[in-house]
This record gives C-alpha cells, structure tokens and sequence, in this order.
C-alpha cells in the first residue's frame, strides 16, 4: 500500500532568486518547482537562465495588485521615513501635524527636557512611538506648511 505524503509548496519569494529584482504588482513572475519541492522564482529576464535539471514542474503567474491596506502601509512607511530623517524641527512639526490630520499618528502627551517641550507621538498602525520637539507654528510658517504638504502628497 503507497501512502500519499502531503507536501507544502513555498509561496512566491518577494524578489527574482537570480537578480533579487523584487517583483512588482502586475509583473508576469515564472517559478521552478524542484523535484525536492524547492521553489524558484524568476523575473521574466532571467528566466531563461533557470535550472532545467531536477526540475518537478514550472509556471508563469502575475503578481497580483496591491490591496488598498498595503497601499496605505507603503504610504505611512514612506511619511515617517520623511518625519524621522527631517532634521528641521519646524518642518518636523508641521509633518506630524500633518500625519496626526491624516489619523495616522495620535498625540499621546508632552512633556518637559531640558526646558524644552516634546510631544510623544504613536503611530497607530504600527503602535511605534515617535519623539518631536514642540514647536509653535507661525504665520511665516504658513509657505513652508504649504510646500511640505505638497511633498508628503506628492511623496504619498
Ligand atoms: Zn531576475
């Protein structure tokens, strides 16, 4: 009597194993399954390349869109990029006020160092706390409020 093993086959790798291209929502992907049940996964460019010994079975698929969920994640990763490597405290501020509009960051308190003021943000997705210094925004502030929102949106 045979009895049948089941086996898992790997899901599809995040990058093309040859070139480590990551793969990009609609791009055509091909994968090499091998006799040992080891996947590989291939950009079109380098599929030509692939191993054709020991190999079990092949396929070509499309990486399927981004969901709204993961859009809004790149989003975020990207605003806080800008918030944590922004050296200007005036610009820092006006991108958390900025992000806190967006509801993606919440004010958690503030609190005194050194006679100066800091406000402890959360970020709400990810539960990650940020520390930025307080700053009171003036009218002269108003352009530089303007141009930052325009790069968060475009950068968004
Ligand atoms: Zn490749």
């Amino acid at each position: 009597m045979s009895s049948y093993i089941p086996v898992e086959i790997p899901k599809r790798s995040r990058a093309c194993c040859l070139n480590n291209e990551p793969f990009k929502p609609g791009e055509v992907y091909y994968s090499r399954l091998g006799v040992d049940y080891e996947r590989q996964d291939f950009c079109e460019k380098c599929w030509d390349k692939k191993p054709l010994h020991m190999t079990l079975t092949t396929w070509q698929g499309k990486v399927p869109p981004k969901t709204k969920i993961e859009q809004n994640l790149d989003r975020l990763e990207r605003a806080l990029q800008m918030l944590r490597e922004g050296e200007d405290p005036v610009d820092r501020m006006i991108m958390a006020l900025f992000l806190v509009r967006k509801k993606w960051l919440e004010l958690r308190n503030e609190y005194k160092k050194q006679g100066q003021t800091y406000q402890i943000y959360e970020v709400v997705a990810t539960e990650e706390m940020i520390e930025i210094e307080k700053k009171v925004l003036s009218l002269q502030d108003a352009t530089r409020q303007e141009t930052i929102a325009t790069r968060l949106r475009e950068g968004l």
